[in-house]
């Protein structure tokens, strides 16, 4: 195999000839394999190219039979080939057929080939096909000759003529007409109408051959110190007017583009014959592929930091795309497969809309849109290859939905629903700052969900009475390292100074399950959700939950607060972390630290097992918070993750409303006031019903405050109580349909 780099080099820059010769992409696949296979000294070389999103078809070979040239195909995922496309990683046997997932192919003759190596041929982290080499010999390839051979693979990946073996190329780059709509997640609600602009650069590469790697490794570091240079005047920017998240965010950005790592992994390229914006590919399509492995979803976000970097580095080396600076089209609506903070703030608050393909709601581009307030989805799968820039776009924040080139009919509906929502708005303005009082005078206090500092000017806008749930988490998971205890402190002194004298709510930290917080080792569960989380790692290491008690309670100022415990499932893990609380006053009186005029302590009821506590546990709470999120997963066993069971229970299901019924009525025995907190919370037929049911205080997203308002002002609750009692009888699985009719006739 590949001997050393200068061989590789040779071979690159006969390849790059082979590339410049005349002749149809046919011949120059042949020829490439025929000098691969020569130059690395094996038996054969195949290319295998997808022909759809499912399918790779043998284009090319020297060493298998001619004949199953466009014959053999398998599916992504089939045979050691197909597993190389479906991970977007190499595969390298010494006996290939006792690989899992070997598969043999009769007609190409490869009975006689012990070892194989397949490696990926990618751009831009898409695959494209397989470099796939195989000899007689048992042999397990060294690293160096993967890399060689993925080096190779990218050189193929750069052909003009790929597109026209890619079977869904031409696809990929034809202007496409028709309307589309995308489902995805909501990531910051409202509504969008605008035009597209493509995020990721359409760069073009001439020449992937270095000729002078001393001169490439130098345009490298050039592009690099450009680049470090604006990353450094981006983040003085945004410290003139951000809050510590965003700068927490763009520090570990700039961290990535300082480092070494990064760095020496592309000057390896090169000096294996890649030019630099071809290194700089290599080393992005490899940040791409674990992107897609990684379960963790912070190191994904880190992960999308330096893919991020690398599309700023190929612009800087090419001097093409977008640049800082270039005007936007009217009305722009970023779409893009995922986008980092940096370049979110580059192009600034006047974007309309942000599609994205893949992100989350706690990710950092989110917690931007937020703060601005910018309509975002997320999810929206294969986006990015069906838009064109300037296409028409439809963004519905509410729905998760983005309708792209939508036809008049859309587009007319869309407008009439932007005029409803605004009407709408106007109604909610006006009843902002009356109480959420029902037609018989039964009042109804809503809360708002907050967790990070950007949420906090909503309290004004909505009308919210307090903050009902601040998940403290959401500050732990944007951060590369455990913040101390007087970084928290000044932070939840801002929440405080936020909500204005209203009540605000802390839950102490609920990690685990899918919250992994990046500086802490996330522990490997068969079920997370059901796993060491929330109060149980709190209880098991109390020192983060001190800490942050501590935090809080200094924060506060003196000011009265509520703290509440995540994920309690037995009364004495209350009694545990209540004591631990109690320590942590005396401590902090000890100290001679002013502590909160008042200090309520509370549980989050998320599992069924505590409707069930005994008495002491209702008497000891001094309220309780039902996690209507958790609670309705655990009660039904659907995960409210997984979409396929999460849709299949309705929170108007009999059994659950009288479950909530239940939970109401033993805290009411008690006089230990209760609330609702779940997204659930935030609907206007279920906040509805939940009240109905007994409960008083409801808690959700600043953006559902006015509908929930809005409704529960209409209605006569009594009544309301009646439909359902009577709904309950009829047999019907959920009270829904029976309550939306009866509502419709009440107006
Ligand atoms: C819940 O489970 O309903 C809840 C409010 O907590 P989270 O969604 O943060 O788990
Ligand atoms: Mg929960």
């Amino acid at each position: 195999m590949v001997k050393s780099r200068l061989d590789s080099r040779q071979l690159l820059t006969r390849l790059r000839d082979t590339l410049a010769e005349d002749g149809d992409g046919q011949q120059r696949l042949d020829h490439i394999t025929q000098l691969v296979a020569a130059g690395v000294g094996v038996e054969v070389c195949s290319i295998y190219l997808r022909r759809d999103r499912q399918t790779l078809e043998l284009c090319a070979t020297e060493g298998l039979k001619q004949e199953s040239v466009h014959v053999t195909r398998l599916r992504y995922g089939e045979g050691l080939v197909g597993r190389v496309a479906k991970e977007a990683s190499p595969v390298n046997a010494d006996d290939a057929t006792t690989e899992k997932g070997f598969r043999y192919m009769p007609e190409t003759g490869e009975e006689m080939y012990s070892s194989f190596l397949g490696v990926p041929i990618q751009r831009l982290g898409e695959v494209l096909g397989v470099l796939v080499i195989q000899s007689k010999v048992q042999r397990k390839y060294s690293d160096d000759d993967v890399y060689a051979l993925e080096v190779v693979a990218m050189v193929i990946a750069e052909m003009k003529e790929l597109g026209a073996f890619v079977g869904d190329g031409e696809a990929m780059t034809a202007p496409h007409q028709r309307p589309i709509m995308f489902t995805g997640a909501s990531a910051q609600e409202g509504a969008a109408r605008g035009n597209v602009l493509l995020h990721d650069p359409q760069i073009v590469i001439t020449n992937p051959v270095a000729d002078d790697p001393e001169e490439e490794k130098k345009r490298l570091n050039d592009a690099m110190d450009s680049l470090r240079i604006s990353v450094n005047d981006m983040l003085s920017a945004t410290k003139k007017d951000s809050d510590d998240e965003q700068l927490e965010v763009m520090e570990a950005y700039r961290m990535f583009a300082n480092s070494k790592g990064w760095r020496t992994r592309m000057e390896a390229s090169i000096d294996s014959g890649l030019a630099a914006e071809v290194a700089v590919e290599k080393e992005q399509s490899a940040t791409r592929a674990r992107m897609a492995r990684v379960p963790d979803p912070y190191l994904r976000e880190r992960l999308h930091d330096l893919d991020d970097l690398s599309n700023r580095l190929l612009r800087i080396l090419t001097g093409q795309g977008r640049s800082a600076g270039d005007p936007l089209p009217e009305n722009p609506v970023l779409v893009a497969r995922n986008i980092g903070p940096g370049e979110l703030l580059e192009y600034g608050k006047d974007l309309r809309g942000i599609v994205l393909e893949q992100g989350s709601v706690g990710s950092h581009a989110a917690i931007i849109a937020r703060a601005w307030a910018i309509p975002m989805i997320i999810h929206a799968d294969n986006i990015t290859r069906e838009a064109l820039n300037g296409d028409a776009i439809l963004v519905d924040g509410d729905q998760g939905l983005a309708h792209l080139r939508p036809d008049d009919i859309v587009a007319s509906a869309f407008n009439d629903k932007i005029a409803m929502a605004n009407q709408a708005q106007e109604r909610f303005s006006a009843i902002r700052d009356k109480p959420a009082l029902t037609k018989d005078g039964i009042k109804i206090d809503l809360m708002m969900n907050a967790g990070l500092l950007a949420d906090l000017p909503s309290i004004d806008s909505s009308g919210a009475e307090g903050v009902g749930l601040f998940r403290t988490e959401l500050q732990f998971l944007v951060r590369s390292e455990m913040p101390k205890r007087t970084d928290l402190s000044r932070q939840y002194t801002r929440v405080f100074d936020g909500a204005k004298g209203k009540p605000v709510t802390f839950r102490t930290l609920d990690i685990g399950s899918d919250k992994v917080v990046p500086f802490l080792k996330p522990e490997d569960e068969p079920n997370p959700a059901l796993g060491w989380r929330a109060i149980r790692i709190s209880l098991d290491k109390p020192g983060i939950m001190r800490m942050q008690l501590e935090a809080i309670l200094r924060a506060s100022k003196g000011r009265p607060v509520n703290i509440m415990f995540p994920f309690v499932a037995q009364f004495s893990e209350f009694i545990d972390a209540k004591a631990m609380l109690d320590k942590t006053i005396e401590n902090e009186l000890r100290l001679g630290h002013t502590i909160p005029s008042d200090i309520k302590v509370g549980a989050m009821l998320e599992t069924p097992s505590l409707a069930f506590a005994p008495n002491q546990f209702f008497e000891m709470a001094d309220f309780i918070s039902i996690g209507g999120n958790d609670l309705k997963q655990f009660f039904f066993a659907a995960d409210r993750e997984n979409e396929r069971v999460r849709r299949r229970y309705d929170t108007l299901n009999v059994s659950f409303l009288t479950f909530i019924e239940l939970i109401t009525q033993r805290c009411d025995e008690f006089n230990t006031p209760v609330s609702f907190c779940g997204e659930d919370a935030g609907r206007p037929l279920e906040a509805m019903c939940f009240a109905a049911m007994g409960l008083r205080t409801l808690s959700m997203r600043p953006a559902s405050i006015g509908p929930v308002k809005d409704r529960l002002m209409s209605v006569n609750l009594a009544d309301a109580k009646i439909a359902i009692d009577e709904a309950r009888l009829s047999g019907d699985q959920s009270v829904r349909d029976r309550i939306r009719k009866w509502y419709s006739e009440q107006r």
